[in-house]
């Protein structure tokens, strides 16, 4: 399997031609085969149009077909783990330990999502039967659940090349939920995305659906991506990358004369309170977690620990002393792309600037795109008094808060803006009384973790990976992992006394699907 450098649009590939760019090898500082074309306008507008032809059936295809399909890419992944996770590793840098796991992450959400389509309680199905003989006025038969949207455009993430990009979370749960998919692929990492994009068009085919059903776009600048928000027959967007790309998308979709929903997950801060009860309990292990947490991928996870809030103790310094030694000699990585890189190098370089804020860790580095941690410190005042201060560095950086007092650590906790997560460490007889800490937290992050790292993201049924703006841009109302990411590509209807052979199965007296449904107020599984 080697890219061959072109847009996969329907059953066929893009024509070269267009602005070109090729992939990098972070880890060589080298350029990489082959040459990737930008689509054309014109194959831009036929792979939307093939997707909005497709959509109909689509929202027609069973949960049973929708999770075939998905197995099917799931099964396709694995077989090709290898290939895949050696070309993820030239792309990115990562090491193939994490690519490979990657790849089964990515074929596990998959079947995780494709077996809640088949089950269909996702779909909230209510049923309330009529009432014909009620007085003053009958009562109508109301059956309602979610629908599909239609085509759905997906922007992948570069820290992630598989489990948030071609074939990842936002694909995966829009496939789940009925709706076709055009992806538009990261320059980052083109190759694993086209590599993976072809054997989503084999599964495509295979499984009999429709020619619209998927596609694939590579573009050298913004301009598919924004024509992609723009077009009348996308509708909705899922994208995973930095707040500035992330709102530019936001508002492209807002300004449309229809406008449409842009679920962009914009990475966070997360915070991480340490209390003085876990550091007399487990300071050791705290830093080893905390190293291994904040430094695990070169930082460049949505889910790292940037803000570290302690109060002020001769233990909490030692505690920070000994996490400092162990980040500076932390050897550096490669970052993901030359832009990333100089992000960081940026970034860390303006916040030494900052007037009260002091570097605690600088590991060395030699490579033309690594990178090492370089960790800051600040008082609680200095921090509540620049909000410059609560911007997320991308990479591994982290800022420590010191409090003078618990009044102050509940100030810096009120003053956070909207986070992936929140984390609290607390020794054992602490925990209860964090009430107030945590109604606070719990305001401004998606997943509060108790005495654990908010890396390592489980995929589940019941994970949240969202948060208040600017975490995610819907205020974190909804979560791109999990299985509730599904509800995101869909709408409610309404169908008002309709026969049984007019409704979808879902709604049907027999509940032929065996769905759990509320009908008259009660959950259940049995026929109406
Ligand atoms: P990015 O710059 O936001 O790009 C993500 C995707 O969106 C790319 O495909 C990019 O296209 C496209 N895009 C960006 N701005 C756009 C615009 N104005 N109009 C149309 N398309 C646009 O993210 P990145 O390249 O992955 O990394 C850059 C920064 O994003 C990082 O330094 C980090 O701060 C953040 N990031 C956050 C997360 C997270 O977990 N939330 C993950 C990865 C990165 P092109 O690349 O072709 O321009």
């Amino acid at each position: 399997m080697i890219p061959a450098g072109q847009s996969l649009i329907g059953f066929s590939t893009g024509a070269p031609g267009g602005a070109v760019f090729r992939a990098f090898d972070p880890a060589r500082a080298a350029d990489l085969e082959p040459v990737f074309h930008s689509v054309s306008v014109v194959e831009l507008e036929r792979a939307v149009q093939l997707a909005a032809t497709a959509a109909p059936a689509w929202a027609k295809l069973t949960g049973a077909a929708r999770n075939r399909f998905l197995r099917l890419i799931a099964d396709k992944l694995d077989r090709h783990a290898a290939v895949l996770a050696e070309k993820a590793v030239q792309e990115t840098g990562l090491p193939l330990a994490r690519c490979t796991g990657e790849v089964a992450r990515t074929s596990g959400q998959l079947r995780l999502y494709g077996e809640a389509a088949e089950r269909g309680d996702w779909l909230d199905a209510r049923i309330e039967t009529a009432q014909p003989d009620r007085k003053p006025l009958p009562k109508p038969d109301h059956r309602s659940m979610l629908r599909p949207l239609g085509p759905v455009v997906v922007f992948g993430s570069s820290n992630f090349p598989f489990a948030y990009s071609v074939a990842g979370g936002d694909t995966a749960s829009a496939f789940a939920a009925g709706c076709p998919v055009i992806v538009k692929a990261h320059p980052a990492h083109p190759g694993t995305g086209e590599l993976v994009g072809r054997l989503v068009v084999e599964a495509v085919k295979e499984c009999g659906l429709p020619e619209g059903s998927f596609a694939l776009l590579f573009d050298a600048g913004f301009e598919v991506g924004q024509a992609l928000v723009r077009h009348p027959l996308v509708k909705a967007v899922g994208f995973t990358g930095s707040l500035k790309g992330g709102r530019a998308l936001v508002d492209l979709a807002a300004a449309r004369p229809e406008p449409i929903p842009v679920y962009a997950e914009m990475g966070s801060i997360n915070p991480f309170f340490i209390l003085p009860g876990a550091l007399a309990e487990r300071a050791a292990a705290l830093v080893d977690g905390l190293h291994a947490s904040a430094t695990v991928g070169v930082g460049q996870f949505c889910t790292n620990p940037g803000l570290i809030v302690l109060q002020r103790s001769a233990a909490a310094e030692k505690f920070v002393k000994d996490l400092a030694a162990k980040l500076t000699a932390t050897p550096e990585a490669a970052m993901l792309t030359p832009g990333i890189r100089k992000a960081f190098v940026g970034n860390t370089a303006a916040r030494t600037q900052q007037p009260g804020v002091t570097v605690i860790a600088q590991g060395k580095t030699a490579m033309a795109c690594g990178a090492a941690p370089v960790w800051f410190e600040t008082e609680a005042r200095t921090f509540l008094g620049n909000p410059g201060l609560s911007s997320e560095i991308f990479g591994p950086s982290s800022l420590v808060v010191w409090c003078r007092d618990r009044a102050e650590l509940l100030d810096v906790a009120r003053q956070l803006e909207g986070s992936l997560t929140a984390t609290l460490h607390a020794g054992a007889s602490e925990a209860a009384e964090q009430g107030e800490l945590i109604d606070l937290l719990s305001a401004k992050a998606g997943r509060l973790i108790l005495n654990g790292y908010p890396t390592g993201l489980e995929v589940s049924q019941a994970i949240v990976h969202a948060g208040p703006y600017p975490a995610t841009s819907d205020g974190g109302r909804s979560t791109s992992v999990g299985t509730r990411a599904l509800v995101r590509w869909t709408r409610l209807i309404c169908y008002q006394g309709f026969p049984d052979a007019l409704l979808p199965p879902e709604l049907q007296n027999a509940n032929p699907l065996g769905a759990l449904r509320m009908v008259n107020g009660q959950f259940t599984r049995a026929a109406v």
